[in-house]
């Protein structure tokens, strides 16, 4: 085994999507370090094997408002129809020992270097979305590098030294060169269920020595999946949205 500086994979929102999943472990290293940032189930035909590849594979993961759906019912009055349908139906799959795996993960993580939420520091489940959700975020911790998933979209937001905030989409992947006197937020976007427009599925990669952060846009059989969830009698409308990436 080579000596090699720390590398994270960061993954979110897999959401059962086991197909998606495996295409990204054939992207990471097995010396990576992988974190996740919830919601590993809610919409996708396979909750039971993304959760036991991450208790296998995972460093840490924290909770997603699909997870705390899946072990209590939290929030259910608020997703849509379909999400409410598929989280019925992984309410009955997920085993016993899965959910109690669900049910030990916490809201939030913090490594020396980095903060890792769902959604947004303190409020767990908002979506930041602009500048202002952003801005929210930054006044809410002073990590100085916030890793969230929950929007499904790659993008990150810089809180800028004069105190702006600039944003970049990362629709087509690309990277980030962490600056001196600069906070960020950074959106790994969504492993099972992209929403930028790309059905490309996303993970970053995150350098700490190099202060690097590099996301990963990848092809995995979107038909295979829509298939399954076809035969799982999840909505259609599920299925076919992973090939838009809306
Ligand atoms: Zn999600």
């Amino acid at each position: 085994m080579t000596d090699r500086p720390v590398r994270y994979a960061i993954l979110s929102d897999i959401h059962g999507n086991l197909d998606s999943l495996q295409r990204a472990l054939a992207l990471i290293d097995p010396q990576d370090r992988i974190l996740c940032l919830g919601d590993t189930v809610g919409y996708g035909p396979n909750p039971n094997e993304c959760i036991a590849i991450l208790r296998e594979r995972a460093e840490a993961s924290v909770l997603g408002n699909h997870d705390l759906a899946a072990i209590d019912n939290f929030g259910v009055e608020y997703f849509n129809e379909v999400a409410k349908a598929a989280m019925a139906w992984t309410q009955n799959v997920i085993d016993a020992e899965n959910r109690q795996w669900l049910n030990g993960l916490s809201y939030e993580l913090r490594y020396p270097d980095f903060l890792m939420v769902h959604g947004a520091p303190k409020n767990y489940f908002e979506y930041i979305l602009d500048k202002r959700s952003a801005a929210r975020a930054f006044e809410a911790t002073d990590a100085p590098l916030v890793f969230v998933g929950h929007t499904h979209i790659a993008e990150y937001y810089a809180l800028e030294p004069d105190g702006s905030i600039s944003h970049k989409h990362m629709q087509h992947g690309g990277e980030l060169l962490l600056e001196e006197g600069r906070r960020y937020v950074v959106d790994v976007g969504s492993v099972g269920q992209p929403r930028d427009l790309n059905p490309l599925a996303s993970f970053v990669f995150f350098e700490p020595a190099l202060r690097r952060v590099e996301w990963i846009r990848y092809e995995y059989p979107i038909g295979e999946v829509q298939h399954k969830m076809h035969d799982a009698h999840l909505p259609d409308y599920l299925a076919t949205r992973l090939e838009v990436g809306r």
